[in-house]
């Protein structure tokens, strides 16, 4: 019989796609997640489920992928998969511990945790003891014995739930709480009795009532969706938006929550909890380093309020389970292959890892750690260079306190949190720091002094010079963040009475007050009386070199430093600056002995005597640039020709309106005080002003601009005033052939600013290459140099391939470009930027992180067009954006020459570039990328 095959009939049943696996559980040995997953799991969850598959003590629970939060975030609430997937789990867990939650003579408590892709700690919201209700509480009570215990963590549980959850504020809590130490005359929380802490539990629930108008709920499902949801939420609270804008990571990612098992280290004197690092975060000393308390909840060792007790003591209080720390801690790092950063509890004498992650340590200790790990095998050189963050350099520079002049008398010693050195006036509140502060030229260096920092204080940890605290340790939120952020602080100043309320800090005797002058010292923990001067750091630190040399040959741009006198650049050489990117020439003109000249040349109202002004500033230019010369040897320095607005060199408008108004009426003490101020104007006596102030302010109004940064500055100043043009390529060139008759090379280039058109290019760049010509005739010799340009407008980058025409070379301005391509004022972006930040509508602040998309195309098009017309065109960058991470990577993938920053950035820049270089390398082999 003849067969036909037929297609084959539509499955019945068709494949039904697979629903989001929003939970993941991890529990007896095995998770359905691995440390890989941080992206769903978040960091925590993560480290949970890869800890449980090595068979590591871990309490069992389940994570929320973050998925759900997003959708959270997007709909205001989550599916009910997540809601049907996260009671299966809740049940697996039920009976694997064999318990229920908040119910029978055992109840199953949990811990709700926040958990992002990036650390970010105590930002988010926990919450502890959940399935606590008024049964499980008596259960709880009767089940350990130990009803002060059971009540203790009852009201810590409805007074988190009710700041979490209920947004019902901290104190309402704590007046409560407060209010029953008095009464029972109690000097600790400790010595609240059972009896006690049950009356604080009527009175919290009053309050929850009263500020939440709902009760607080005893169904513990209600309580643990309730609970997930304000994690969920804490993602976008304050703290939380602020610490991601600081740290970079982005908005979109949500966190993810890990409900877990409670293990209790408040169950008596064989409980405890802590927290520690496999190696020394300050010093990265391979040194186990850690602190822990017994009898108490982790919350009390990592919010400071406790001041904990070293890790070694607990060899010596249980042997055994310090030496089973030891081995799950050492086996974690091996297995990480990097510093880990955990979290223990000790319940009952069984231990339990509650946590593990890449430690944050500071800069000298990612450079130690990261060497010590390839001596040990652990990690390649390769990898060792992607350790240390090219902002954490920054330690290796930071400044030491000037003992040797100064009469140091230490008022107490605290523990060295975060190292370096902060001289500043004391505050006592985060905002207040923010208003001594200040922004810009009128930033004041001030102390943070508290009794412990919490995350809402992180803006007033950010503006402050250095922090203190009179409570906590090494772990505490003020050292962990300072540490981060490379800011200099000391913590658990035990000798430190800090009273907040009255604004004073007491110390041996001594009363502080705001606005009085301490200095810290960070790096040994000693907090000094006064205001001593501190001294610059020296980068040649051995293990730093020997970092910086497995990183270099990665390194393809160069870079170079914006300095604008002979010592700046000498300090940048020792960084290891290949060259002067930028000197911006008219600062030289603000020293005290050139200012008067530059002010005649100003006022002169024609060529004549303006030449006559610049003739006496031709020999100090020369001196200058001949001192650039000989700093960098043979080295490129790249001369910028006078850029800024004239007026800025003459006093202020309204200033000039006020003296006139006051002369005619002024007493002898006023007349005095004004000639002085104007004796660079040539007043001598009172009879001067009366004449000079008019022409003054004449002159000033000439010159009066109501958009001065896009006026009369850049180019358009040397094309208006050619002299001035002339005047500056006499100098450079004059001081270059001095300086190579000593003997010494010069690499000259000339670079005019903010220049848009071809022409205004070639009207500059023709006066620079006469000048040369004749110098070179004048002096018998010839030097070798380049004329280039800024690119600071749109225009230019637009126009590049006919700028390059004239142009041997390009530096980007970046500050202007993103000035000018925005149109932001970078002197008023202020005003805008943080709602924009914290709207969302800029990620970054784009002064500070290049723009790619936008400033960063229109560099992309400058540079392929001006190469067009010149191939091999020298590109470089000389904005700030010149020592950023992140925009000395893109300089790098965009084919620049090399990247121009301040001095103190070049190690930085040094390291970013070669990471970019690594990143590229090793990808195209195949090997590790970023
Ligand atoms: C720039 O605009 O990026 C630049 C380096 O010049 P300045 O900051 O002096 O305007
Ligand atoms: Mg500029």
């Amino acid at each position: 019989m003849a067969t036909t095959t037929l297609p084959e009939a539509p499955s019945a049943t068709k494949a039904q796609p697979q629903p989001t696996k929003y939970v993941y559980f991890f529990g007896g040995g095995k998770a359905d997640g691995n440390g890989k997953m941080k992206d769903e799991l978040g960091g925590k969850g993560a480290g949970l489920a890869e800890m449980t598959n090595a068979t590591l003590p871990v309490p069992p629970g389940f994570t929320i992928q973050t998925e759900a939060c997003r959708e959270y975030m997007r709909h205001g609430g989550v599916s009910q998969e997540v809601d049907r997937q996260m009671e299966d789990a809740l049940s697996k867990l039920e009976t694997l511990q064999g318990q229920e939650l908040g119910k029978g003579s055992n109840p199953l408590l949990v811990s709700v945790r926040s958990g992002a892709k990036f650390s970010m700690p105590g930002m988010m919201d926990t919450i502890l003891n959940l399935g606590l209700n008024d049964e499980s509480v008596e259960a709880l009570a009767k089940r350990t014995s130990n009803p002060r215990f059971a009540y203790d963590s009852y009201r810590r549980l409805i007074q988190m739930f009710g700041n979490v959850v209920l947004e019902i504020p901290k104190s309402a809590f704590d007046e409560v709480f407060d209010a029953k130490k008095k009464q029972k005359k109690a000097k600790l929380d400790t010595e609240l009795d059972a009896k006690a802490l049950k009356e604080v539990i009527a009175e919290y629930k009053k309050v929850v009532k009263k500020h939440a108008k709902r009760d607080f709920p005893q169904n513990s499902h209600d309580q643990l969706v309730m609970a997930r949801d304000a994690v969920f939420r804490s993602w976008n609270n304050d703290r939380a938006k602020h610490y991601r804008r600081i740290n970079n990571i982005s908005d979109d990612l949500g966190t993810a929550v890990n409900v877990q098992a409670m293990v209790f280290g408040n169950l008596g004197e064989t409980s405890g909890t802590g927290v520690g690092f496999t190696r020394n975060p300050a010093t990265g000393n391979k040194e186990f380093y850690g602190e822990f308390l017994m009898n108490a909840q982790g919350e009390d060792v990592v919010a400071g309020i406790r001041t904990p007790v070293h890790i070694s003591e607990l060899e010596k209080i249980m042997p055994d389970v310090y030496r089973q720390l030891r081995e799950i801690t050492t086996r974690l790092e091996q297995h990480y292959r990097d510093m880990q950063d955990f979290e223990f509890t000790i319940q009952d004498g069984k231990l339990y890892m509650l946590q593990t992650r890449n430690g944050k340590r500071t800069g000298r200790a990612a450079v130690r750690v990261a060497i010590q790990m390839v001596e040990e095998g652990l990690i390649s050189k390769e990898e060792a260079i992607f350790r240390v963050e090219p902002n954490q350099l920054y330690d290796f520079l930071v400044p030491r306190l000037d003992e040797k002049r100064a009469k140091v008398e230490v008022l107490a010693t605290g523990l060295p949190a975060s190292p370096g050195a902060a001289v500043g006036q004391i505050v006592f509140t985060a905002d207040e720091a923010v208003e001594k502060a200040g922004h810009g030229a009128t930033k004041n260096p001030v102390i943070l002094v508290r009794a412990e920092t919490t995350p809402e204080d992180i803006h007033g940890m950010e503006v402050a010079a250095g922090i203190l605290t009179s409570r906590g340790g090494m772990t505490s939120h003020a050292a962990v963040v300072t540490r981060g952020m490379g800011k200099c602080c000391i913590v658990g100043a035990g000798d430190v009475g800090v009273d907040e309320r009255t604004r004073q800090m007491r110390v041996k005797g001594q009363v502080f007050k705001e606005g009085d002058w301490i200095s810290l010292d960070g790096t040994t923990g000693r907090v000094i009386k006064g205001k001593l001067n501190t001294v610059e750091a020296s980068p040649d630190d051995p293990e730093l070199t020997k970092l910086l040399g497995w990183a270099e040959p990665f390194r393809k741009i160069g870079v170079r430093a914006n300095a604008d006198i002979p010592r700046d650049a000498i300090q940048a050489r020792a960084f290891g600056a290949e060259g002067i990117g930028l000197c911006r020439t008219e600062h030289m003109f603000f020293a005290e002995d050139r200012i008067p000249h530059m002010r005649a040349m100003i006022m002169a109202d024609n060529e004549k005597d303006r030449r006559a002004a610049l003739k006496k500033l031709l020999p100090m230019q020369r001196s200058d640039f001949a001192g650039l010369f000989r700093a960098m040897d043979g080295l490129p320095v790249t001369i910028r020709l006078l850029d800024p607005p004239l007026h800025e060199f003459l006093p202020k408008r309204e200033k000039l309106m006020v003296d006139i108004a006051v002369l005619p009426n002024a007493t002898s003490a006023q007349k005095k005080a004004l000639i002085e101020q104007y004796s660079e104007y040539g007043a001598k006596a009172a009879g001067d002003l009366k004449k000079l102030l008019p022409e003054l302010l004449r002159r000033v109004e000439e010159l009066h601009e109501f958009n001065p940064m896009l006026g009369h500055r850049g180019c358009r100043l040397g094309i208006t005033y050619p002299e001035i043009t002339e005047m500056q390529a006499q100098a450079i060139f004059e001081a270059a052939v001095a300086v190579e008759k000593e003997g010494i090379k010069s690499h000259a280039e000339v670079m005019i600013p903010l220049t848009a058109t071809l022409k205004e290019m070639a009207h500059q760049a023709a006066i620079v290459r006469q000048v040369a010509d004749e110098v070179f005739k004048e002096k018998g010799k010839k030097v070798h140099y380049l004329v280039g340009t800024m690119i600071e407008l749109p225009r230019a980058a637009l126009l590049a391939g006919e700028i390059a025409k004239e142009a041997e070379f390009f530096s980007f301005g970046t500050n202007d470009l993103t000035q000018t391509t925005f149109g932001f004022s970078r002197d008023d972006v202020n005003k805008v930027l943080p709602t924009y930040l914290a709207e969302g509508i800029l990620k970054q602040d784009p002064f500070a992180v290049i723009d790619r998309e936008g400033v960063g195309e229109l560099v992309r098009i400058g540079i392929e067009r001006g190469r067009k017309t010149r191939p091999g065109l020298e590109v470089g960058i000389c904005g700030e954006h010149g020592g950023d991470p992140a925009s000395v990577e893109f300089c790098h993938q965009v084919g620049m020459d090399y990247v121009a920053c301040s001095p103190f950035r070049v190690l930085t820049a040094r390291l970013a570039a070669a990471q970019a270089g690594a990143a590229d390398k090793l990808k195209i082999e195949g090997g590790r990328t970023k």
